[in-house]
Parts: structure tokens; C-alpha cells; sequence
């Protein structure tokens, strides 16, 4: 069985603004982009056309893409890339320092032995992932020059997976788009990465609900408000396989190469920068409701985490907010 939930987060309907939304499905989800300005709508085929170049230029499976030829090119030579996708890899390897290795890009390979993207799944043995573990953990092996706008994997058991990032980042580029084509507000919803752009009037932010991982499709735990702001979430549900009654699910332990062992049940950041709020809800997630909860008091991140008892904790909210 496998199943993939897209959304994530449900926007709250509001009387006293009028949607016009446009949708396209790329980068394995459903892409769906709301405006409040009938005007607006047009504009939007812009963005969805740079979303789509995006798409092609880090899209590992895509032949020629520019990830796929890091890829190609592992343990033999650098790759030279294009300027975003030179910033969000360099991103996502400053997101593997900062959350100790919990965020980590390096884990292709091992992604490609489960197989989450196909039925035919494979549990490995961790004696087939050890290698690959050892060789992930160290994020140095990932080499960047600036100058030369160059990437290289050092070993070639290695491979660039930008899954848990590239969302992020595309909402945070459509979110600059719409900014500065005049768009005042708007909603980005890349399957569960949320950019609300403006706030739904001048003294309210947005609503968002938080899809109830046990309830249906429209069903929600919780409201954030948003205003400028990504909201993130991840969690075990969203991608899974069910094999001899185990769930395995396709959020890795970077530690071990198994799906993360972890007592939360979904993690969501609200953060201005979108990027970080994706590396961010995934390494929370690997965490678990724990360490999760001292990293983002210590760093000062706003997020709602759920465990699977059901226990909803919000960290950096004023007191009025949550
Ligand atoms: P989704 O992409 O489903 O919204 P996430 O943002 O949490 O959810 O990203 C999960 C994806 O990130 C996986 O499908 C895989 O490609 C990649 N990934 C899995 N585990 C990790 C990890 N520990 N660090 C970085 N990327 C990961
Ligand atoms: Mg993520």
C-alpha cells in the first residue's frame, strides 16, 4: 500500500476575501497558488513557469537535470550549476551542520534502496546501508566553490536528495515572485509547504489549519496564523509503505538509514524563510518531540509539534497566539 497525503495544511475560509487560485501538479504534489485580485490570476503563469524550471533543474530522476548530473558525476568530478541551485544546495548543506546531521541531503542512495517512490519496495538490511550511513554522515564530502558555482560529491556511493528541501525553497522564489510583481496577497500551497504572502487584512494574518494526521482530508488539529511566513509541516503519514504490518515511512534516521524512529507524529515551522522552515520540519521530525523541543527553544523557532499521544506543544508563540 502506498499512500501520499498533499494537503497538509488547510486554508481557513475567510468571508471577507474572494479566492482565485490556479493549480499545476509538479514536484510530486499537487502545486496550488491563490490570489485575492481577480487581476492577479494571469500573472500566475509566470510562476508556475519558473516553479517548473525550478522542478527541472532539481529533479534527481529527471535525465540532465542538474541533481541528477551531481549525481552522475559523484567521485568523479564537479559540477557546475545555476546560481539557485547552487544557493539551495549550499542551504541545505548548512542545514545538515546546523540541526547535527538530523537534516541531511546525502541520503539518495539510501532513499533509492527503500524505494518509496514505486510499489515494488525493498526493506534494506543494515548491513546494506552501513556503508552509505558512514559515507553521509560526513557532509564535508559535499564540496562547493562559490567562485566557480561548482558542486561535488567526493565518493560515489553518495547521492543529492533534495526532497526535504526543494519545496521550501520553490515557495520561498514563488513567494518573491508574487512580491514583486505588485501581488499583495497570496497563498502558495506546494503540497504542505505553505508561503502565505501579505495577511488577509490589515490587522489579521492568515489562518492556517494543520491537517489531523488521523482525521480526513479537511480535518484539522490546530490554527496558526501566517503573515509573510512559511508554514511547514512533515510528518509520517504524508508517504509510506505498509510491508508484513510495519509502517515504514520515508523520513530517514540519518544515523541508521531507517525510517525515523520518532514519537511525533507531525512537525510544523513557521518561519519567513521557507527553505529553512523545510529542512527544519524534517530534521524536527528525525529528532523527535524531545530534542526537538530544547533545539527550537535554543535557536528561537516557532513550531507545533504533535506526538502520537496527541500532545500538541507550541514553541515561540506569544502566549495570546496559541
Ligand atoms: P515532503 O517532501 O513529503 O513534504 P519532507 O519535507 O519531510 O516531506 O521531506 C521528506 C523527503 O526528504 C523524503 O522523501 C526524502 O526525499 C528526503 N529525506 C528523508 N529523510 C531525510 C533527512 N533525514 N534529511 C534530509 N532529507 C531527507
Ligand atoms: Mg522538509
Amino acid at each position: 500500500m502506498f499512500l501520499l497525503l498533499c494537503g497538509t495544511v488547510i486554508l481557513l475560509a475567510s468571508c471577507s476575501v474572494t479566492p482565485y487560485s490556479d493549480s499545476e501538479f509538479m514536484m510530486d504534489t499537487q502545486c496550488v497558488i491563490t490570489v485575492y485580485k481577480k487581476s492577479d490570476l494571469e500573472k500566475l503563469d509566470a510562476v508556475f513557469e519558473a516553479l517548473r524550471d525550478f522542478e527541472k533543474k532539481t529533479d534527481r530522476y529527471e535525465e540532465g537535470s542538474e541533481v541528477s548530473l551531481i549525481n552522475r558525476y559523484a567521485g568523479i568530478s564537479p559540477v557546475r550549476v545555476s546560481e539557485d541551485v547552487f544557493s539551495l544546495i549550499a542551504k541545505a548543506k548548512e542545514m545538515c551542520s546546523f540541526t547535527c546531521g538530523a537534516f541531511n541531503p546525502l541520503l539518495g542512495r539510501i532513499s533509492d534502496m527503500w524505494n518509496f517512490n514505486s510499489s515494488d519496495h525493498h526493506i534494506p538490511s543494515s548491513a546494506e546501508l552501513a556503508c552509505i550511513v558512514l559515507a553521509a554522515s560526513d557532509i564535508s564530502s559535499l564540496v562547493l566553490d562559490e567562485e566557480k558555482l561548482t558542486v561535488y560529491l567526493a565518493s560515489d556511493s553518495l547521492s543529492l536528495d533534495l526532497g526535504g528541501i526543494a519545496k521550501g525553497y520553490a515557495s520561498t522564489l514563488a513567494a518573491s515572485m508574487l512580491e514583486n510583481m505588485g501581488i499583495e496577497r497570496a497563498i502558495i500551497n506546494l503540497g504542505g509547504n505553505v508561503y502565505a504572502v501579505g495577511s488577509r487584512s490589515p490587522s489579521e494574518g492568515w489562518r492556517i489549519g494543520l491537517q489531523d494526521p488521523q482525521g480526513g482530508g479537511g480535518s484539522y488539529f490546530t490554527v496558526v496564523n501566517a503573515c509573510d511566513e512559511a508554514v511547514v509541516t512533515s510528518g509520517a503519514y504524508q508517504r509510506y509503505f505498509i510491508s508484513d504490518g510495519v509502517a515504514y515511512h520515508h523520513i530517514l534516521d540519518p544515523s541508521t538509514g531507517y525510517p525515523a524512529d520518532s514519537d511525533l507524529e507531525s512537525v510544523s515551522v513557521i518561519s519567513s524563510d521557507g527553505t529553512l522552515a523545510d529542512a527544519l520540519s524534517t530534521a524536527l521530525f528525525v529528532m523527535g518531540s524531545v530534542k526537538a523541543e530544547s533545539f527550537c527553544s535554543l535557536h528561537g523557532i516557532k513550531a507545533v509539534l504533535l506526538s502520537e499521544s496527541g500532545e500538541i506543544s507550541y514553541i515561540g508563540f506569544d502566549s495570546a497566539e496559541s
